[in-house]
């Protein structure tokens, strides 16, 4: 057995040497970038480097045309769908650009029963929702991290009509190896936790009290989920509390380190920026804010230097700069969200939530928007129930495979939310989508996907392959 990591070594002098080399990049080094880029390789801490210093429109327009070359090539027209469920916001920790530190008394506390969570879910699958990130703050329940698995259980114990949730991602506190055997058993897709910042300097700046202020406790979660056998991890940055060019390539270094120690790197990237928060002074004005341009570059970038793992992007942005990172990379979304504990049966209580957000609009709207624009929203469980999760996904990933389950999986669960849960107007544009995907696809697929689909309208459910 691997010994247990005591950090994830984060170099800064190898960063801002790198920075400073590749301050200064001319028109042709970063067309070499790009074009090792379209390679579908990835990229190198010095060609990010290169990427992050363009501001010529026209040069910058070539960045965003290669990563949109690079997502069309390996996730095609695809978008996954999900929701989160907070089941409590109550929080030991006193991280100051978030309402629901200790300390924060304008915050309405509430930890969800486990016949609340159960009734959120109802409204949930009622929506039309497959897959859930469970969120929590970190302090829980009398019975500790138990009411996290209860919460799992309860979750994945809820029918209603045709409807279930078949696969629940969690992004809670980092947990020790014997508790995240736990979680593996309970049965969870992805355990996903953000660095937050990896700066040190302004991570102890930022988290003042609470478990949260060790550094290395939070950095080296990933080593013990991987150890405890959950081999789909996802990673995050939130933007806004340092430099984001530092951070993207800190982040790079972590993910170098998983990939050495354990074989495989992380299976999500998310890019959360920071967002008002009740009490926080910090969210309000984030020291190192990131702009709308820089945010589409650091979407980019990631898509271009890892190209086979996801990008999540949440309902935190508005519905145009969401619209935007689709093209650039984004292969998974929030959709409907509510960040208060039981905010999806109650929507009223406003003021228990984690952050304000940026796109309010209800599941059915997005996926009109998301159909009308092209992309097809997918609601798809298959892989993580097959097994291919971890190193076994990405060797699949990497020769383009992925892509024969992935379209036919993409279309039927689809087909399954328009008959099921989809508005008229939306089944309209949805049924056209249907259609031109089906005539677009390379005949192996094709015969797949037309099978499922049609097993799906005959009355069949949870078709994957
Ligand atoms: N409590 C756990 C933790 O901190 O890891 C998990 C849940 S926490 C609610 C999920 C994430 O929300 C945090 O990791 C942080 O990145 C993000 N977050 C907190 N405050 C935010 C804000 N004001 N704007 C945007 N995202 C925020
Ligand atoms: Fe608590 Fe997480 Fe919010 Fe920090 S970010 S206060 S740990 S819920």
């Amino acid at each position: 057995m691997l010994p247990a990591a005591d950090t994830v070594p984060i170099d800064d002098n190898a960063i801002a040497a790198v920075l400073e080399r590749r301050r200064l990049v001319d028109a042709a080094q970063v067309r070499a970038v790009l074009s090792k880029a379209r390679e579908l390789k990835g990229l190198e801490a010095e060609d990010m480097a290169a990427l992050m210093g363009v501001s010529d429109p026209d040069l910058l327009g070539e960045v965003f045309d290669t990563a949109q070359h690079v997502k069309q090539a390996i996730y095609g027209r695809r978008l996954v769908i999900f929701a989160p469920l907070y089941v409590s916001n109550m929080c030991a920790n006193e991280c100051t650009y978030c309402a629901f530190r200790a300390r924060n008394t304008e915050l309405e506390r509430r930890a969800l029963t486990q016949e609340e969570i159960g009734r959120e879910t109802r409204m949930l699958i009622d929506q039309g929702h497959k897959r859930v990130l469970l969120v929590a703050g970190e302090s829980y329940p009398r019975e500790g991290f138990s009411y996290v698995l209860k919460a799992i259980d309860t979750v994945y114990g809820v029918t209603h009509d045709e409807g279930e949730i078949r696969r629940i991602n969690v992004n809670v506190a980092p947990l020790t190896l014997e508790q995240f055997r736990e979680l593996k058993t309970a049965k969870i897709g992805t355990y996903q936790l953000f660095q937050e910042t990896y700066h040190r300097g302004t991570y102890a700046s930022v988290h003042l009290a609470g478990k949260k202020k060790d550094y290395d406790w939070r950095v080296t979660a990933m080593d013990r989920a991987m150890q405890a056998g959950i081999d789909d991890v996802g990673i995050g940055v939130l933007f806004g509390l340092f430099d984001w060019r530092y951070e993207l390539l800190a982040l790079m270094q972590h993910i170098r380190h998983l990939e050495a120690r354990h074989g495989v790197g992380p299976h999500t990237l998310s890019v959360p920026r920071l967002e008002p928060a009740t009490g926080s002074d910090v969210a309000a004005h984030p020291p190192h804010a990131v702009s709308d341009v820089d945010f589409r570059k650091i979407v980019a970038i990631l898509r271009l230097a890892v190209p086979y793992t996801g990008i999540i992007m949440s309902t935190r942005e508005s519905a145009d700069i969401r619209r935007e990172t689709f093209a650039l990379g984004v292969s998974q979304i929030s959709a409907g969200s509510r960040t208060n504990p039981g905010g999806y049966a109650d929507s009223a209580r406003e003021n228990a939530s984690q952050f304000c957000l940026g796109d309010h609009r209800p599941l059915d709207e997005v996926i009109r928007d998301v159909a009308a624009l092209g992309y097809i929203p997918s609601f798809c469980t298959a892989c993580y129930r097959l097994g291919r999760t971890g190193r076994d996904f990405m060797d699949l990933a990497k020769p383009g495979e992925i892509k024969e389950h992935c379209d036919p999986n993409a279309l039927a669960t689809f087909v399954e939310y328009l008959i099921d849960y989809g508005s008229a107007d939306t089944r309209a544009v949805g049924e056209r989508l249907v259609e031109h995907a089906l005539e677009s696809m390379e005949p192996a697929a094709k015969q797949t996907a037309v099978s499922m689909v049609s097993r799906v309208r005959a009355g069949r459910r949870d078709v994957f392959c």
